[in-house]
């Protein structure tokens, strides 16, 4: 496979970019090489600027559901942009979006536009702390939230992948704020709330956690979280930023069953350009400014091409209610992957909810992120290039999940198992 122009650009861009790349985890550190340089994408498939192919599973890390440049959403924006790109005024889509998230997700009746997934989660634990004029947060190891101080700590997807315990630049005085558990252990929780549950503001999970490759809740897990922070006076809040819209049309408050106090939105909800939004019952969002005291601003807040991308991506979900195929697509490719890591004698545990999947190189039951960290990474790395070798690109990381899109047909999942088949044998012989 000839990736020169690749080579060539990621080159140039160590010199202007602190590691070539603008997030982390797209440098490949944790697999090592040369990370693809990406000229376009149509449909589940990307293609590089040498011109190869690739069977795209990254999804853009979760907001193309519909995979890539779907044509009604590229439609969407060029129309709005040809009315203007930004205003920093109200626009009547804003509204509709708004609509619809209120409608759709069930512990919404009010919600904020933001820009990203990290400013959303920033933004609901100011309001939360407000709200309850209490300052600890506790989060779960390994899960993670964006990039905003108090939740770097223990923190999964790119920390997770580049072994750093918590990022430098944060205060200790911050990061003591934040108390950090291991998911699915109620009695470490429980300790926590005997201990501060007077100081407790909020907790924050994902209602099925992404961020340490795809981890399941146990039975009633959710509930009992909930009620424990609510004896204590502490809000709930469940950060949907990959869940929402992709484990259903009420995301991971429809696949738990929970409704939380405060949730946050992002990836989808934008249709692939920047959002995030966070919201709740109307007696807390009535808190943000300017209604209230919290304050919470932003230049390009509900920004008209990224709503209107956002509006043409869950219209299209709400017509082509996408997700049980999608499930089925998931659980084939997840059956496949099994058969041939069998076949290989590679011991994988394969985490899968909805439309994500994780292949954890480890023989024990992934539960929380101690048990994720028993991957063996090197093979994870090995498997990697395999497949990018043979035409798969898969997320450069053995804690993260693969994003399976509408665009994946079943020729394409079948294809797919038949390439990981083949890199499956070429880990064997490693
Ligand atoms: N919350 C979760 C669960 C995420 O997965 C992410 C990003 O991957 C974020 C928050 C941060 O979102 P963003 O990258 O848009 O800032």
């Amino acid at each position: 496979m000839n990736t020169s122009q690749s080579q060539y650009i990621f080159f140039r861009a160590q010199k202007v970019i602190p590691g070539g790349v603008n997030s982390p985890v797209r440098a490949f550190s944790a697999v090592g090489g040369t990370p693809v340089v990406i000229a376009r994408g149509e449909g589940c498939h990307v293609w590089d600027v040498d011109g190869n192919a690739y069977l795209d599973y990254i999804g853009s890390w979760g907001p193309l559901i519909l995979g890539h440049a779907h044509p009604d959403i590229i439609a969407a924006i060029c129309t709005t942009a040809q009315l203007g790109t930004s205003f920093g005024a109200l626009t009547e889509r804003e509204v509709e979006l708004a609509d619809i998230l209120c409608s759709a997700v069930p512990s919404l009746e009010m919600v904020r536009l933001v820009n990203s997934g990290t400013e959303a989660v920033m933004s609901a634990i100011r309001l939360a702390r407000a709200a309850t004029g209490r300052n600890l947060v506790i989060k779960f190891d390994g899960g993670y939230h964006g990039h905003s101080d108090g939740l770097l700590v223990k923190a999964g997807s790119g920390i997770a992948t580049l072994g750093i315990a918590n990022s430098a630049g944060i205060p200790a005085e911050i990061a003591a704020y934040t108390i950090s558990v291991p998911f699915n252990d109620l009695a470490a929780l429980r300790r926590v709330l005997d201990e501060h549950g007077n100081d407790i503001a909020c907790l924050i999970g994902e209602p099925v956690p992404a961020n340490m490759g795809v981890v399941l809740p146990e039975a009633n897990y959710w509930e009992t979280v909930r009620d424990a922070l609510h004896a204590v006076g502490a809000l709930f809040i469940f950060d949907e930023v990959i869940t929402g819209f992709r484990l259903g049309w009420e995301g991971g408050q429809g696949w738990t069953g929970v409704t939380p106090d405060l949730c946050t939105l992002g990836k989808i909800i934008g249709g692939g350009l920047p959002v995030g939004a966070y919201g709740g019952r109307r007696e807390l969002m009535e808190l943000i400014a300017p209604c209230g005291p919290v304050y919470q601003a932003g230049t390009l807040s509900g920004n008209p091409l990224a709503v209107a991308a956002g509006l043409a991506a869950l219209r299209l979900l709400q017509q082509q209610a996408p997700y049980e195929e999608l499930q089925r697509r998931t659980l084939r490719l997840a059956e496949g992957v099994g058969h041939s890591a069998h076949a290989a004698h590679i011991p994988v545990t394969i985490n899968t909810v909805g439309s994500l999947l994780t292949i954890f190189f480890t023989g024990v039951a992934v539960t929380d992120y101690a048990s994720a960290l028993t991957a063996d990474t090197r093979r994870f790395a090995t498997f990697f290039h395999a497949c990018l070798r043979r035409g798969l690109i898969l997320p450069p990381s053995q804690f993260e999940a693969l994003f399976v899109a509408t665009a994946h047909t079943d020729a394409d999942i079948e294809d797919t198992i038949t390439i990981i088949g083949e890199a499956m044998r070429e880990v064997a012989a490693c």
